[in-house]
């Protein structure tokens, strides 16, 4: 396994040329991201991330975390020291606002970040990465006294938080939870129930963990009309902040997982030993869906963000070994001497595919976390809500085609490796399995299609999408010169993408819902190669000015990749307009008894 260097020069270029950090500079409150800020940041950032945290993603797979006899958890070692260095570092509380005593950097610039600490160890990023969920969920919905109560360890994350949703028959179906909460005499809640998945629901890091679990309250409405949100600590908490009685929820096993081996996959138990845990609501009964969705957004990007960061792990290393491994001749070559393999066009070919669609992925996730920034704090109301609306499209763009993305990139990096790769002492294996849950949890890549195609085409009557594609369209045009081929392809790509979310559109209005299902997934899939190839446009027409400070072969190469791009994905986006198309006749043509 190689070491792992963040990609620091073409994050900021991502951030400043591609994805429009200078918007959200003309904010007041983000004034103080300039230049100099973030060099430093990233600088240090990137030292931390490599020096810390990347050493600990082999024994995390190896020896993953183990749940003891007495029902404890035990992370691998070295976990608590390099957890210690980075909650000590101040790193958890760079991307909160100031007003919780975060470090007020914005979402897009904590992505970045968020990339990084995912690129060295995706199981140890859980942790922290639930704890965000945590403080974002508590600042925009706790009470006062929550607030004062839980905030600010966990915006230091001295205590990390989880999200506990999912039980064996609600999954996808959130709405079919069965979990009590009955209140009790003192206005808090008794919460009983078996919840299943649960990332981090136990573990040796923190002194304390707080749950935010989802439950019903009696005669509460069914479906998601009636789940309520909990505050479920581990340790109690005493009036004057010290940690009282342990709370009735155990860890009752962790499940054996295909990656993420570090991060503990909790089953949870509430109310083992008596009549409840004890829950506190947070905001009013029934509400707790809606308080989930307000932080759906960051969590979802935060996933495919592991897709991006997850495939830039195993491209740095099916880079070294490409360059380091000989095998054949190249054709036409010297008889007799090997060549490294990344002379053959085939394997330079694979890992140009995981370069650019790297760059891509970066560009359209920083985008996603930027209109995420905006739509919260821009003044005037009718770009906030024009913002808001392109991050609920690109939301579950972002989470699926990046984690799908993720799956098929690393894929790529075990076969660069050869038959190597296919062997767990390289290395190269874990990132493919680690990145394989990432289309899986936070709502399936076929929900985010579904979500996609239902819900973000028809919003604003139809106006959000056009207004995407307006955008990817003016750019293109404004492609001149050797950029004029990268142009003709990102607008024949756009146009193919425009033309079906016009006919999803129209067969929604007709109530033809099985035929836009039957398509959302490839829908999807173009949406992202657009966008992708729209955010690596407009890096090379960046590139072409020549910004100060950029090395001129790092420019050079942001160009060469996008012309790959648009020579080998974006062609792609228009074959799949047909079976976007074909609509659900042939998706049910057999029945369902001959599946077996
Ligand atoms: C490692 C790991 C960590 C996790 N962490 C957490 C956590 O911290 N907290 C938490 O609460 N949960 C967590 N989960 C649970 C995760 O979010 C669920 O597994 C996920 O939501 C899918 O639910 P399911 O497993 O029941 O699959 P199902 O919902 O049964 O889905 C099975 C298949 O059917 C499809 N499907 C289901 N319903 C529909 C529909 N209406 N339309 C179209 N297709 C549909 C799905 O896309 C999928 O392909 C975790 C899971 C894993 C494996």
């Amino acid at each position: 396994m190689t070491d792992y260097r963040a990609p620091i020069t073409d994050m900021r270029f991502t951030l400043e040329h591609v994805a429009g950090l200078e918007t959200l500079r003309t904010l007041a409150r983000f004034a103080h991201v300039d230049d100099e800020l973030l060099a430093g940041v990233f600088d240090e950032a990137g030292r931390f991330f490599a020096e810390v945290i990347a050493p600990l993603a082999r024994v995390g797979d190896t020896i993953g975390s183990v749940h003891n006899a007495d029902g404890t958890v035990t992370t691998p070692p070295g976990y608590r020291e390099a957890y210690r260095r980075f909650v000590d570092a101040g790193w958890p509380a760079a991307g909160f606002p100031e007003e919780v005593g975060g470090g007020g950097l914005p979402w897009g610039v904590a992505s970045a970040l968020q990339e990084m600490i995912i690129a060295a160890d995706m199981g140890f990023s859980l942790c922290p990465m639930l704890t965000y969920g945590t403080v974002d969920l508590l600042s925009l919905h706790g009470s006062d006294e929550q607030k004062a109560t839980y905030l600010d360890k966990l915006v230091t994350s001295e205590w990390s938080g989880t999200m506990v949703l999912t039980e064996s028959q609600a999954g996808s179906d959130v709405g079919a939870l069965t979990t009590k909460a009955v209140p009790a005499e003192d206005g808090t809640y008794r919460i009983t129930g078996t919840k299943i998945f649960i990332t981090w629901g136990d573990h040796d890091l923190t002194e304390n963990i707080i749950h935010i679990v989802l439950a019903r309250t009696p005669n509460a409405p069914a479906g998601t009309k009636g789940i309520s949100c909990f505050i479920v600590p581990k340790y109690l908490v005493q009036p004057d902040g010290s940690l009282g009685e342990r709370n009735d929820v155990t860890c009752v096993s962790i499940e054996h997982k295909v990656g993420i081996h570090s991060s503990p996959t909790c089953v949870l138990s509430f109310g083992d030993a008596g009549d409840g845990a004890v829950g506190y609501l947070i905001g009013e009964e029934n509400q707790g869906m809606r308080y989930m969705f307000t932080m759906m957004n960051e969590a979802r990007l935060s996933v495919g963000t592991e897709g991006l960061a997850v495939s830039e792990r195993a491209f740095q290393q099916a880079a070294a070994y490409a360059l380091e491994r000989k095998q054949g001749r190249t054709v036409g070559g010297e008889r007799g001497e090997q060549a490294l393999i990344i002379r053959h066009p085939d394997v330079r070919r694979m890992l140009m595919l995981m370069r650019a669609n790297i760059a891509a992925m970066r560009g359209v996730l920083y985008r996603t976390a930027l209109a995420i920034d905006l739509a919260r704090h821009l003044d005037d109301e009718e770009r906030r809500s024009e913002e808001e609306e392109l991050a609920a499209i690109l939301t579950p763009i972002s989470k699926a085609w990046a984690s799908d993305l993720g799956i098929e990139l690393t894929s790529l990096g075990i076969q660069i490796h050869g038959g190597s790769g296919y062997i767990e002492e390289t290395g190269a294996a874990q990132w493919w399995r680690d990145s394989r849950i990432a289309a899986i949890y936070e709502g399936t890549n076929g929900m985010m299609a579904q979500d996609l195609a239902m819900r973000r085409i028809p919003l604003g009557g139809g106006m959000a999408m056009r207004r995407l594609f307006e955008m990817v369209l003016g750019d293109a045009a404004s492609l001149e010169g050797d950029l004029k081929p990268i142009a003709d392809r990102l607008t024949a790509a756009a146009e193919a993408a425009a033309e079906v979310a016009m006919t999803f559109g129209q067969w929604l209005l007709e109530g033809r819902y099985d035929d836009v299902l039957a398509g959302a997934t490839p829908f999807l899939k173009m949406m992202g190669d657009t966008l992708g190839g729209w955010m690596l446009a407009r890096g090379a027409r960046a590139a072409m000015t020549e910004p100060r400070g950029y090395d001129p072969a790092f420019l050079a190469d942001r160009i060469a990749l996008a012309s790959f791009y648009a020579e080998h994905v974006l062609p792609t986006v228009m074959g799949r307009k047909a079976s976007c198309l074909a609509g659900a006749e042939g998706v049910f043509a057999i029945d369902e008894a001959r599946f077996i």
